[in-house]
C-alpha cells in the first residue's frame, strides 16, 4: 500500500524487504571446486573435446602468443558449440569492450533452418574468428564517418570464452576485439593485447641479459593484474525515488547523514546479513565463471564494500574486471538492491577506487617485481623496479590521462582518495637500499641481519612493515598499485598505459645494455651496468618517489618545486594525450596510431562533458521540480501556522523567523538555479572550450545550487522532504 510519498514507500519496501531466494550454492553437497569454471570453456574441455593437434596449435597462441592458425578455427568452433549446448546454451555472442567503457555483446543463434521445417544447430569457424557488429552506434571519435557503418570483432584465443547464465536462458560469450573497416581499434582490448605484445618484447631481452640462453625456459612475460573493485549498495527503492541516482550513478544533492564513517565502524565490520547473501551469489557466479574472486570486505564509508579476484595475465583480469562489474550490477537487482560504481556517490564520506595492482611474470611464474634471494636475484629485480620508476616519473600526465574522468575527478585530490600528483610510495627500506646503491654502501642499516655482501645489491629488503594509502602509485613488497584509478574505470586503458611505458623503458635500457656490456658480458660487468642504471634513475627520476602523506598541503608544494604534474582536472588531464613525446611513444611501440589516440582523446573528452551536462540538467529538474516545491509547501505549513497562532491571539514572533528563514532559503535556491540555467545555456559548441567552460563554470554554479538544495532540506519538514536522505540511503539495509 503507497504512503503516498516515493520517499516513505522507499523506507517501508526497505524494512519489509526478505529474502525470497537462497543466495551461493544451492546444494549443501556441491563443492566449490566443482562449481568452478562450469562456465568457462577450460584448458580442461578443450583437452577432452579437441583433436589433440589442434588443441596444441591453440595452446602456442594462448601460452606464447604465437599467430592464431586459422586452420584449426572450424574444429574448435565445433568443440566450442557442442560444449555450451550441452551446458544449455542457445545462442552465441561476440562480447566486446568498445570505447564508451561498457561490454557490449551481439547475439546470434545456432538454429539454421534446414528448409524441410526443422533446424539444425551450426557454428561455424568463420562466425568464431570473426564478426560484424554494425560500428556506427559505438563511438569512434571521429575515426570513423557515420555512413561507414562496418566494423569486425575477431576472437581473442588468450581469454577463454565462456557462458553467461541468466534466468532464462544461456549465452556462449567469446571475447573479442573491435576495430572499424579500416582496422583502427574501437575498442579497448585491442591496445592492451598491443601493449602486452610490446611488454613481453622488451622484458625479454633484459631478461636475457640475467638469464641468458633460458628464453625457453622464462617464456612469454605477461603483465599481471589483480583489481580491488570498490562500490556502495543502496536499496533499490531508493535508487529509483532518486532522479540525481538513476540518471548520473550519484547524488547531486542531499546533506550529509549526522552519523557518517566518523566512528570507523564499517571497515572491515561485519557484513550485514542481506548484503553478505548478496557477496555469496555474486561470488558463486563468478566462480562458475571461473573469475578467481578472493577477498571481500566492508570498506570504509558506510554503504561501501570491496571485492578482489586473486591475480591474472592482465588481458584476462581485464575481460573479467568488466564481467565482475556487471555481474554486481545484476546480481544487487535479485537482492532489491542497487550496485554503485560511481566514484563518488556521496559527498562527505569517502569514494570509490579500483585500486589495480600491477607487476610482471614470466611464463613460469617467476614475478620480476619480486626482491630475490641472492645478489644476482636482487641486480635483476632492481633493474625492473627502476624501469618502473623511470616510466612512471617519465610518462607521469600520460597515466594521469588514462585515469581522467567526471567521476574520478571528485576523488583525486579530495584527501580520501591519492592526489592527482601521480608519485611512488617505495618504503623506507627500499628507499634506502635504492640510496645505499648510489652512495656505493654495502648494506641497508635496518635489517641487522643482512650483513653479507660486498655489494649494496645483495641484500634487499623482502617484507618492510609499512603500507602508504595515500599513494598514488604504491610499491607493495612484490607489485605496484595503482591506487588512483576509478572504481568505475576499465582498467584495460591505464594498464595499456603502464605497459607501454615499461616496455619503452625496457627497450632503452637492453639497447644500453648491449653496448655497455658487449660481447662477452661477465657477472662484474653486469653489475656495474645495473648500479650505472640504478644510479641514473636516482638521479634523474628520483623526484617522483615519495613515501610521506600525500594528502598534505606540505606535499602539493614540494611535488611543485619537484616539477612534479599536478592536475586537478579532466580537461587539463586529457591534453597530455596531445603531448608529441606521448603520441610517438604509443606509436613507436605500436600500440596506438595516431588516429586511434587522438579519437580516444575525443571519445575521453566528450564523455567528460555530456556527463556533466547531464548533471547538470537533472540537477535543475531536481531543483525546480522536487525542491522549490517542497520549499513551497513548508512556507504554505508555517504560514498556516502563523495565521491560526494569530488568530488564537498569540505572539507570532517564533513563527514568523522560521518563515522567513525557509523563504530566504528557497529565495537563495530560486536565485542559483535561475543562474545555472542561464549558464547552461551558454556552454559553448567547440568541445575543449566546452569542457573548461563545464569546469570553470559550470561546476561551481552547480555547487552553489547544491548547497542551497542542502540547506532547503535542513529546514524543511521531514514529511515533506521528498528524496530519500543520507542517512536513509546509507543506513537502511
Ligand atoms: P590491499 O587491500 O592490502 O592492497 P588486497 O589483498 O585487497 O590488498 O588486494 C591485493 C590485490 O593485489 C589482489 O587482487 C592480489 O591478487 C593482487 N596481487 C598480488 N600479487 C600480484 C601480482 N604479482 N601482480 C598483480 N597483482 C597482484
Ligand atoms: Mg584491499
Amino acid at each position: 500500500m503507497s504512503t503516498g510519498s516515493a520517499r516513505h514507500d522507499a523506507v517501508l519496501s526497505v524494512i519489509r524487504w526478505k529474502q525470497n531466494k537462497k543466495a551461493g550454492l544451492d546444494d549443501a553437497d556441491t563443492a566449490i571446486e566443482d562449481v568452478y569454471g562450469q562456465n568457462v570453456f577450460c584448458d580442461e574441455e578443450m583437452v577432452n573435446r579437441l583433436p589433440s593437434s589442434v588443441y596444441k596449435r591453440l595452446q602456442k597462441t594462448i601460452t606464447s602468443g604465437a599467430k592464431l592458425d586459422p586452420e584449426i578455427a572450424d574444429a574448435v568452433a565445433l568443440a566450442m558449440k557442442e560444449w555450451a549446448i550441452d551446458r544449455g546454451a542457445t545462442h552465441y555472442c561476440h562480447w566486446f569492450q568498445p570505447l564508451t567503457g561498457e561490454s557490449a555483446e551481439k547475439h546470434d543463434s545456432f538454429v539454421t533452418p534446414t528448409g524441410t521445417g526443422k533446424a539444425i544447430t551450426k557454428f561455424s569457424g568463420l562466425e568464431l574468428v570473426q564478426g560484424e557488429p554494425d560500428a556506427s552506434s559505438f563511438p569512434s571519435g571521429g575515426l570513423r564517418a557515420t555512413f561507414e557503418a562496418r566494423g569486425y570483432t575477431a576472437w581473442d584465443a588468450t581469454s577463454p570464452a565462456f557462458i553467461l547464465e541468466k534466468l532464462n536462458g544461456k549465452t556462449l560469450c567469446i571475447p573479442t576485439a573491435f576495430a572499424s573497416w579500416t582496422g583502427d581499434a574501437l575498442d579497448m582490448k585491442t591496445p592492451l593485447l598491443r601493449s602486452m605484445d610490446a611488454l613481453d618484447r622488451e622484458a625479454r631481452r633484459v631478461l636475457a641479459f640475467f638469464r641468458p640462453g633460458d628464453e625457453e625456459q622464462f617464456g612469454r612475460i605477461n603483465a599481471t593484474i589483480g583489481c580491488e573493485q570498490e562500490y556502495f549498495l543502496v536499496d533499490s527503492h531508493f535508487h529509483f525515488a532518486r532522479p540525481d541516482l538513476m540518471s548520473c550513478g550519484r547524488t547531486l544533492i542531499g546533506t550529509g547523514s549526522p552519523k557518517g564513517q566518523q566512528l570507523d565502524d564499517h571497515y572491515f565490520g561485519s557484513i550485514p546479513d542481506r548484503v553478505l547473501a548478496y557477496m555469496f551469489e555474486v561470488e558463486l557466479q563468478l566462480y562458475k565463471l571461473g573469475i578467481p574472486v578472493q577477498t571481500r570486505h566492508n570498506e570504509v564509508a558506510p554503504g561501501q564494500y570491496e571485492i578482489a579476484p586473486y591475480f591474472e595475465n592482465a588481458n584476462v583480469a581485464c575481460d573479467h574486471g568488466m564481467m565482475t562489474m556487471r555481474i554486481l550490477e545484476s546480481v544487487a537487482r535479485d537482492f532489491g538492491m542497487h550496485c554503485l560504481m560511481h566514484e563518488k556517490p556521496f559527498a562527505g564520506i569517502n569514494g570509490s577506487g579500483k585500486h589495480t595492482n600491477w607487476s610482471l611474470s614470466t611464463a613460469e611464474g617467476q614475478n620480476l617485481l619480486d626482491p630475490g634471494d641472492n645478489p644476482h636475484d636482487n641486480l635483476q629485480f632492481m633493474t625492473f623496479l627502476c624501469a618502473v620508476i623511470k616510466a612512471v616519473d617519465k610518462y607521469a600526465g600520460l597515466l594521469r590521462a588514462t585515469i581522467a574522468s567526471a567521476g574520478n575527478d571528485h576523488r583525486l585530490g579530495a584527501n580520501e582518495a591519492p592526489p592527482a600528483i601521480i608519485s611512488i610510495f617505495l618504503g623506507d627500506l627500499l628507499t634506502e637500499a635504492l640510496n645505499n646503491v648510489v652512495k656505493g654502501k654495502s648494506k641497508n642499516n635496518k635489517q641487522s641481519t643482512l650483513k653479507l655482501g660486498a655489494n649494496a645489491l645483495a641484500h634487499l629488503p623482502r617484507h618492510y612493515g609499512d603500507r602508504n594509502r595515500t599513494s598514488p602509485f604504491a610499491f607493495t613488497g612484490n607489485k605496484f598499485e595503482f591506487r588512483a584509478v576509478g572504481s568505475s574505470a576499465t582498467t584495460s586503458w591505464p594498464t595499456t598505459i603502464i605497459n607501454t611505458t615499461v616496455a619503452q623503458i625496457l627497450g632503452e635500457i637492453a639497447d644500453q645494455f648491449k653496448r655497455e656490456l658487449g660481447a662477452k658480458p661477465t657477472e662484474a660487468k653486469l653489475r656495474s651496468v645495473v648500479t650505472k642504471f640504478v644510479k641514473h634513475v636516482h638521479k634523474e627520476h628520483g623526484r617522483v618517489i615519495f613515501n610521506g602523506d600525500n594528502y598534505s598541503d606540505e606535499w602539493r608544494e614540494e611535488a611543485e618545486r619537484r616539477g612534479l604534474l599536478n592536475l586537478t582536472n579532466t580537461i587539463d588531464s586529457l591534453a597530455q594525450l596531445k603531448v608529441k613525446a606521448h603520441t610517438d611513444l604509443l606509436i613507436k611501440q605500436q600500440v596506438l596510431s595516431k588516429r586511434e589516440l587522438n579519437s580516444r582523446y575525443h571519445i575521453q573528452l566528450e564523455q567528460f562533458n555530456t556527463k556533466k551536462l547531464i548533471e547538470a540538467d537533472t540537477l535543475l529538474s531536481m531543483g525546480k521540480t522536487l525542491v522549490l516545491p517542497a520549499v513551497l509547501r513548508h512556507q504554505t505549513m508555517v504560514a498556516n501556522a502563523v495565521t491560526a497562532t494569530a488568530s488564537a491571539g498569540g505572539s507570532v514572533e517564533d513563527e514568523q523567523m522560521i518563515l522567513s528563514e525557509i523563504s530566504r532559503a528557497g529565495n537563495s535556491l530560486r536565485r542559483s538555479l535561475h543562474v545555472l540555467d542561464e549558464l547552461r545555456e551558454k556552454v559553448p559548441a567547440d568541445e575543449i572550450k566546452a569542457g573548461l567552460y563545464i569546469t570553470n563554470t559550470l561546476v561551481p554554479q552547480a555547487k552553489k545550487c547544491r548547497a542551497a538544495c542542502d540547506m532547503v532540506e535542513g529546514l524543511v519538514a521531514d514529511d515533506i522532504w521528498p528524496l530519500p536522505t543520507y542517512r536513509e540511503m546509507l543506513f537502511i539495509k
